[in-house]
């Protein structure tokens, strides 16, 4: 770290809203300054680019191209995939195998909803994605089965939905993006009903792999990456928002990339 202020256009840490913040300058690139908030602690982009931009120049389909391309895996990676194997999980299988089972049947919303993830009947899919192309290819396969795809900021569309209305959320590599992580918290805690779970799936940097690996880590991404989670500050901001927090990957979440959780609404 060094005791560089990030530039003065800097937003507020997206946990806590404090102003202050050290500058990571090893996991810096560019103009894309990472920091860390001098309060709580929590990692993140200072200066990301607005939602105009990110519905098309930085639109999901865009910046997942260019990371296949780019690889950033290490022999960390290799090991974590044996372990994930002897403890019975199944590579991206186990995300869906978990809210699938976790939630109950009704209306469910995915988040960054790009690649349709057919929840099973009779769930109800409904969807929020920023990006024109992507909506335009989800949106009738959701209304095929009741629900649909509302185009807007995940931050601004999960407002737009009634309170209660939903038995589960899917935020399955969609947080890692959203500049107001706090506030689509709290937007999903009311439009959940009780006992309702959101599924959340984020790069997890609080991995060893991050550590070894250091800025050529996979889950760095400038700048479309603009919150950097550990499982303590995802438990911080989702505890914050009203829930309580399960680890679902907790047997390797040392070595994982990501961090798989069920945030649950008393
Ligand atoms: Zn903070």
């Amino acid at each position: 770290m060094q005791g560089i202020a990030p530039p003065a256009t800097a937003r507020p840490c997206p946990s806590c809203e404090g102003r202050g913040a050290t500058r990571i300058a090893a996991y810096s690139r560019d103009e894309w300054h990472i920091v860390a908030c001098d309060a709580c602690g929590f990692v993140y982009l200072a200066n990301p680019v607005g939602y105009a931009d990110l519905r098309e120049a930085l639109a999901w389909e865009k910046s997942y191209a260019l990371k296949a391309r780019k690889g950033g895996s290490s022999p960390l990676s290799g090991l974590n995939r044996r372990l994930r194997r002897a403890l019975g999980h199944r590579g991206g299988e186990r995300g869906t195998r978990v809210w699938t089972r976790a939630f109950a049947s009704g209306a469910v919303l995915d988040i960054g909803c790009g690649e349709f993830l057919r929840p099973p009947e009779p769930m109800v899919p409904y969807g929020i994605e920023l990006s024109n192309a992507l909506h335009a290819r989800v949106d009738p396969l959701m209304r095929a089965r009741g629900g649909y795809c509302l185009k807007a900021p995940g931050a601004e569309g999960i407002w737009q939905f009634e309170p209660e209305f939903f038995t589960g959320v899917i935020m399955s590599s969609y947080l890692e993006h959203e500049v107001e992580p706090a506030r689509v918290l709290e937007g999903a805690h009311r439009a959940l009903m009780p006992g309702g779970k959101v599924f959340v799936r984020v790069p997890n940097y609080g991995s060893l792999n991050r550590r070894v690996m250091g800025a050529r880590w996979c889950g760095f991404r400038y700048p479309d990456h603009v919150n950097y989670f550990t499982s303590a500050t995802l438990r911080t901001m989702a505890a914050m928002a009203g829930f309580s927090m399960q680890i679902v990957n907790r047997a390797n979440l040392w070595i994982d990339d990501n961090i798989q959780a069920l945030l649950i609404k008393a």
